[in-house]
């Protein structure tokens, strides 16, 4: 559990920092695209080879032209030298500083300019079932994030028959007594290897980004194939980054979209 890459995007300006593991265990947890049927953030995708220590990091960084720093890979709070280069990017560097994605478990934390949270359900006994954990932990400290000025957006995975709409609806409900304005991403689920969860169709999707809208107007939606999730950098310029520290891992075309959080 620990930083293993930085890489750069020149053109947004943008270095990214990679965390190594998870504290949850999703089933349907994008990682198992490449990881196989037993895939397990931290657990079953083969670790790094060498992680970065915290000068390294602080090393590359100094050099880059960049205006944020993200974090992501896993679940990034869970490594330990995270507060410490919050704080080194906001005083040293002046840079603005995001969780890309985040399951929101250590949600808020100092230096920390905004964060994408990814939540798995509202009832709590699936919540409970997907990640082992009280959803309460999660929804009370993305409030508690929100209180302390932390620009904040929001995702789920839509797996029918499994996360359904009263999910999304409950958590949109959720997110619109703190701002009716929060962006929410709406992902249909990405079949993974050894899961039963299937794509939404179109037709899916169209119905469930509607009827959240009524709640949340910021509501966008998207249904990648794990072909699709795959292949982000050669369609989305944001995934054309360069590896500036650390061996690469292809996981960068998925993190964002399929986990965000
Ligand atoms: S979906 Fe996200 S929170 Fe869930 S196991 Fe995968 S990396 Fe962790």
């Amino acid at each position: 559990m620990a930083f293993y890459r930085v890489t750069f995007n020149e053109k947004h300006r943008f270095a990214t920092v990679y965390n190594y593991g998870c504290t949850f265990h999703c089933p349907f947890c994008s990682y198992k695209l490449r990881s196989g049927a037993g895939g397990r953030p931290g657990l079953a995708y083969p670790a790094p080879r060498h992680f970065l220590s915290d000068e390294e990091i602080r090393t590359v960084l100094r050099t880059l032209p960049i205006d944020q720093l993200f974090f992501m890979g896993g679940e990034p709070t869970v490594a330990p030298s995270l507060p410490a280069l919050l704080h080194f990017a906001r005083q040293e560097l002046g840079v603005r500083t995001k969780l890309g994605h985040t399951n929101g478990s250590l949600l808020p934390l100092p230096c920390l300019d905004a964060a994408n949270v990814g939540f798995k359900a509202w009832s709590e006994t699936l919540h409970r079932e997907l990640t082992g954990h009280s959803k309460s932990l999660i929804y009370d400290n993305f409030s508690r994030a929100f209180d302390a000025g932390i620009k904040l957006s929001a995702n789920m995975v839509f797996v029918p028959g499994l996360v359904d709409l009263e999910e999304l609806l409950g958590l949109a409900g959720f997110l619109a007594k703190l701002d009716r304005n929060i962006p929410f991403h709406i992902m249909g689920c990405i079949p993974v290897p050894g899961q039963p969860f299937r794509r939404p169709t179109e037709a899916e999707m169209t119905a469930v980004e509607n009827a959240v809208r009524t709640l949340l107007p910021q509501v966008r939606s998207s249904r990648l194939s794990p072909e699709d999730a795959l292949t982000l950098s050669g369609r989305d310029d944001r995934f054309q980054v360069r590896v500036i520290a650390g061996e690469p891992l292809p996981f960068s075309s998925v993190q964002e979209n399929s986990h965000s959080g």
